[in-house]
């Protein structure tokens, strides 16, 4: 009895042998290559300099997704601009690495919007974007010139209130919901285009002579597998662009097909059987409806996109360590991370790919990778097959780099550090680990309990 105190190198029972062409479905894209450096850098460098676990992006990844897309759609249409999703990953040396190349903002909400303005972005190159614009917020946006982007009839009318009072002009632009032929048809944002609502409100925009009404935006989902439905948006929202200029006189100067594009991370349950479509089908589709919708051509509007998961996905990497060995009641093996899904909200919808870094061994095993909460729903992968991993082996997560770093939240561990690695391969850190100084920094405490 007294030896099972002892620390096991490895736990005997359960050890299968390597053997190739058996794996079962769940474990099927399971990646048993060790992966020792990212751009380079050692991923025991990264650790031992910065801790574990930490976030890692790469900026020479970045900026080909980047040129990649640009490439994608300036290749097929005269006139493309990209606009950074803040809210995908607003962290201020990222958000540069896209201004730099000329990337405007895309913005959801405030501080987003002063954000963007402190990383430099002028007024008119940012798209304020969301549901919830407070009036003061609208009139920053105002007074910046920038491109106001309408959600709902409440905000139009308080927009109005502060152009007349600031005596300022505003351009606007609707988001426009519409059945694209995938469902769920995300009507909860923008004006419906099947209804008629779109036209109602660009018909009211036009009344109001402190509104310049500018463009039409639609994002009609996330990771969408379907280029069609591009061209489907594209569609409805020239057909609006045309009838703005017959019946209204008012020439749209832009259309803005918004982001969506899928990454290339394995959505939960599909064993990657669904084909992803590339960044050119998307391309292609939404260009060949703008040039087919009937514009002069001299009068084809801008096209905006603001992608975000697209380009920032794979340029993100999960640095972790592997905490404990245990055997569950039903015999299978479970591995406890120094990460969860308190820093990955993406594990609960993608398979993240995951990948040993350190010597590989001849052994593996599958195994459920839990996370360090106490909380039941800290699991990282349900099932994935990896080499024999014991306390203080690392592994890297994949793909990782869009939304993991906003959503995360500091629920029992504090959130970790985010390294760059930049095109020269030199490391900077660009967010500190919190502690508990940030932590209790917003905290207040009455008199009577001190
Ligand atoms: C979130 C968001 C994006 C980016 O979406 P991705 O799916 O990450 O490409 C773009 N535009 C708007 C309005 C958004 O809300």
């Amino acid at each position: 009895m007294l030896e099972t105190m002892t620390k096991l190198k490895y736990e005997r029972p359960f050890i299968k042998k390597m053997s190739v062409g058996m794996m079962d479905k769940s474990a099927a894209q399971s990646e048993f290559t060790p992966v020792n450096e990212i751009d380079g850098v050692a991923v025991k460098e990264l650790i031992r300099e910065y801790g574990s676990p930490v976030f890692v992006m790469s900026e020479t990844t970045l900026i080909n997704n980047y040129q990649t897309a640009l490439q994608a759609f300036r290749t097929r249409y005269p006139k493309v601009q990209f606009a950074w999703s803040y809210k995908t990953h607003y962290n201020n040396a990222i958000c540069r690495i896209f201004h730099k190349r000329g990337s405007w903002a895309e913005v959801v909400s405030g501080f987003e919007y002063r954000k963007a303005l402190n990383n430099g972005v002028p007024g008119s190159q940012i798209l304020f974007n969301g549901p919830d614009k407070h009036e003061d917020e609208l009139q920053l946006a105002v007074e910046n010139d920038s491109l106001i982007h309408l959600d709902h009839f409440e905000e139009l009318f308080v927009l109005i209130g502060v152009c007349n009072r600031l005596q300022k002009k505003a351009r606007v632009t609707i988001r426009v919901n519409m059945d694209t032929g995938v469902q769920p048809i995300w009507d909860r944002f923008g004006f419906n285009f099947e209804s008629g609502q779109a036209w109602q409100a660009i018909s009211r925009i036009a009344t109001e002579s402190n509104l310049v009404f500018t463009g039409l935006h639609a994002h009609i989902g996330t990771y969408m597998l379907s280029a069609d439905a591009y061209g489907i948006a594209a569609g409805k929202l020239s057909d609006l662009a045309l009838r703005s200029k017959k019946e209204l006189g008012i020439l749209v100067k832009y259309i803005d097909l918004g982001g969506g594009f899928p990454g290339s991370n394995m959505l939960k349950g599909t064993y990657g059987a669904i084909t992803i479509p590339s960044i050119d089908a998307f391309a292609e589709a939404i260009s060949h409806s703008l040039r087919t919708a009937g514009f002069e051509q001299n009068e084809l509007p801008l096209l905006i996109l603001e992608s975000g998961r697209a380009l920032i996905d794979d340029a993100g990497y999960l640095l972790g360590t592997v905490l404990a060995n245990k055997k569950l009641s039903d015999g299978r093996k479970a591995t406890i991370m120094d990460f969860g899904v308190n820093i990955l909200f993406t594990s609960f919808w993608y398979d993240h790919k995951i990948s040993p870094a350190g010597e590989p061994s001849a052994y593996q095993e599958d195994a459920v990778l839990y996370g360090p909460l106490c909380m039941n729903i800290d699991v990282v992968r349900e099932s994935v097959r990896l080499p024999l991993l014991n306390r203080g082996d690392h592994v890297v997560v994949h793909k990782v780099g869009a939304y993991n770093m906003t959503q995360w939240m500091q629920f029992i561990a504090m959130r970790p550090p985010i390294v760059l690695i930049d095109t020269n391969g030199r490391t900077h850190l660009i967010r500190k680990r919190e502690d508990l100084a940030y932590l209790e920094q917003p905290e207040v405490l009455p008199g009577y309990l001190a």
